[in-house]
């Protein structure tokens, strides 16, 4: 008998790309799928309507919610730790998935990203494991895009830079970015023409700063700038987004015991979708950049290693051209000119996809084959 999953998070962010993504591998005709939400509750909606011609049920409703096989949530901590103890203290046996971050480090759960670590997920699901998240955005890419330098454990330390996109925050940031370059641009449109630009520029800044410009998300102008600061504050002076680099790369390889060293610089830019990440690697060995390139290349079907050149950087290695797309492009590679063991790289990847529904959608599998 088909199981009966439950969607909770699907209207948002990340939860439409996953449901995009079930639409498109026709993973629906598998599942009994039963729509959630904390808001339409009751309602019948258009983008769900072929799979689920019902009324949308109410996300809270722990009767309701017993009666899944699993439950996939895209819908963030705060409904995670409001219903996942109720659900699990109520003796509930099902499977949950989750995107949001707050269950990753709990011992019971399994961070997943299959391609890096999916004997790790079949072994734990054959143990009785019930809870799998998807690990932080950035750290999914990072191991995407440098899975064979991991796996042949050629990494001494990481420290990573992050260009980390306004979806990344969800729906409502990405409509203020928006919201805020759209009254930039309305302010000085008029301008354009026949204004020096620095004249311009002042008129930008003097919009930017006013007292009603819209940052009740970023909590800071976005548009035009950047905010090299995402998530809490951790004791140590990281910002939690900067934390999770280390502990949740080093949870995936199983290797919390003998951890790998990275840290992070994290920062909000003003691009639409899609993370960018710098990279400097302290290698353990002197090898060349053909044989990184080689390696980088034949960990996985997605990772494209891009020359570097200037034509190849511009085509290949933006945000622009990596968005809707399952490719890890990986380029600008070079050893730095302060040692042969010292590798600088970057990477784009969709955060919405490899960074958040893909992992979760191939984890369905893992349950329903
Ligand atoms: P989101 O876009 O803010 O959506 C979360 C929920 O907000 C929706 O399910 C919906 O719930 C509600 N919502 C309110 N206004 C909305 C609007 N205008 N459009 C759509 N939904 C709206 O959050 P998200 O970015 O998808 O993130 C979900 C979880 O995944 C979070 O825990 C996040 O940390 C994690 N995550 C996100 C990313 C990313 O790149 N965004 C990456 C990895 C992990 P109702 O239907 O109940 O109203």
């Amino acid at each position: 008998m088909k199981k009966y999953v439950g969607f909770v998070g699907w209207r948002g962010t990340v939860g439409t790309v996953l449901i995009q993504r079930m639409l498109k591998e026709k993973d629906f005709k598998n599942i009994n799928p039963i729509f959630f939400s904390t808001s339409q509750i009751g309602k019948k909606n258009l983008f769900i309507q072929d799979i689920y011609p019902y009324y949308i049920k109410d996300a809270y409703n722990i009767l309701d919610l017993k009666k899944m096989d699993i439950i996939i949530t895209c819908q963030g901590t705060e409904y995670t730790e409001k219903v996942y103890f109720e659900l699990r203290s109520q003796n509930w046996k099902g499977y949950w998935i989750d995107a949001a971050s707050s269950l990753r480090m709990n011992k019971d759960s399994i961070l997943v990203l299959d391609p890096v670590n999916n004997v790790l997920i079949e072994e734990s699901i054959k143990k009785g494991v019930k809870t799998f998240v998807g690990s932080n955005c950035t750290v999914s890419l990072m191991l995407l895009a440098l899975g064979g330098l991991f796996s042949k454990n050629l990494i001494e330390w990481i420290t990573v830079h992050t260009y980390q996109a306004a979806s990344g925050s969800g729906a409502k940031s990405m409509l203020e970015l928006l919201q805020q370059t759209g009254i930039v641009f309305n302010n000085i449109s008029s301008l354009i023409v026949n204004s020096h630009v620095l004249e311009i520029e002042k008129k930008v800044n003097s919009t930017i700063q006013s007292a009603n410009f819209p940052i009740e998300n970023f909590k800071a102008p976005l548009a035009y700038s950047l905010i090299p600061w995402i998530d809490k504050k951790m004791k140590n002076g990281q910002s939690k987004e900067e934390w999770k680099v280390q502990s949740e790369t080093n949870k995936i390889l199983s290797r919390t015991d003998n951890p790998i060293r990275l840290d992070a610089t994290c920062v909000r830019i003003s691009s639409l979708r899609c993370h960018s990440q710098s990279f400097t690697i302290k290698l353990k060995k002197d090898i060349s950049i053909s044989e990184i390139e080689d390696i980088l290349s034949s960990h996985n079907p997605w990772v494209k290693v891009i020359p570097n050149t200037i034509k190849d950087t511009l085509r290949y290695l933006n945000p622009i051209a990596v968005t809707g797309t399952l490719n890890i492009p990986i380029g600008r590679l070079r050893k730095l000119t302060i040692g042969s063991k010292y590798l600088s790289a970057f990477t784009v990847g969709d955060q919405l996809l490899w960074g958040a529904a893909e992992p979760i959608r191939r984890m369905l599998h893992f349950l329903i084959k």
